[in-house]
């Protein structure tokens, strides 16, 4: 297996959203946080022959990721279809050989049928749900998750482990994982009042039944 500086190296070519649309909290995934969640899933046999679905692929970052290892094949779905023209650009620039499918949908009402002898890893980095009328982005996601995944690995706002150890309680699902993240981001929205802005977050690994 590469390393992880080196899928980091590898990711670092992946652009950043044209114009980030605040509605649909378009948060690009750092490559170093991708390369590390990517790599960890690798090292856990969570990737190697696998479905890799990335729920809000956005530039298509995690999907990228572990599109440079050895799954049996990916899919990226994204509901904006901006964000996926970067992500299929994206995927010329990584220059990877993994079939990747592109899925313009809803995340959240899935028309997805994956087959039950197909071994599912989802990696996610959801809308957290931080913008109003948009709170509980994450749940909707994670109720695809906990529909599709045989495992998963999601990325959420500082302080949400209570609510989706509870949500994988009562879906089935066991979490085994829990680790801190920063997001160093540049300035994208008009509310960022300074040039950097960083955002702490967690990132969870569950498996389910
Ligand atoms: N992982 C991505 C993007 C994270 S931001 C990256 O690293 O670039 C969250 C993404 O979810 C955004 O691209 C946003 O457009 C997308 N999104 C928001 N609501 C969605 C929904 N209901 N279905 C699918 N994608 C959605």
């Amino acid at each position: 297996m590469a390393t992880k500086a080196a899928l980091e190296a590898q990711l670092a070519v992946v652009a950043g959203f044209e114009s980030p649309k605040v509605a649909l909290e378009q948060y690009p995934t750092p490559p170093e946080l991708a390369a590390h969640l990517v790599h960890l899933a690798d090292l856990r046999g969570d990737i190697e022959d696998r479905t890799v679905v990335d729920l809000g692929t956005g530039t298509g970052m995690l999907a990228l990721g572990a599109a440079l290892r050895s799954p049996e094949t990916v899919v990226g779905v994204e509901l904006d279809s901006d964000a996926l023209t970067v992500a299929l650009d994206n995927a010329h620039r990584v220059g990877t050989h993994t079939s990747i499918h592109w899925v313009r949908a809803d995340a959240t009402r899935l028309p997805l049928c994956l087959g039950d002898d197909t071994e599912v890893t989802v990696l996610m980095n959801p809308p957290f749900g931080a913008q109003q009328g948009n709170e509980h982005a994450d749940r909707a996601f994670l109720e695809t998750v906990s529909d599709i995944a045989d495992v998963s690995y999601s990325v959420h706002n500082e302080g949400s482990k209570e609510f989706v150890e509870a949500f994988a309680d009562d879906n089935g699902g066991e979490l085994t994982d829990a680790f801190r993240a920063t997001f160093d981001l540049e300035h994208q929205f008009e509310f960022h009042e300074s040039a950097r802005h960083q955002l702490d977050a967690e990132v969870f690994r569950i498996e389910w039944a």
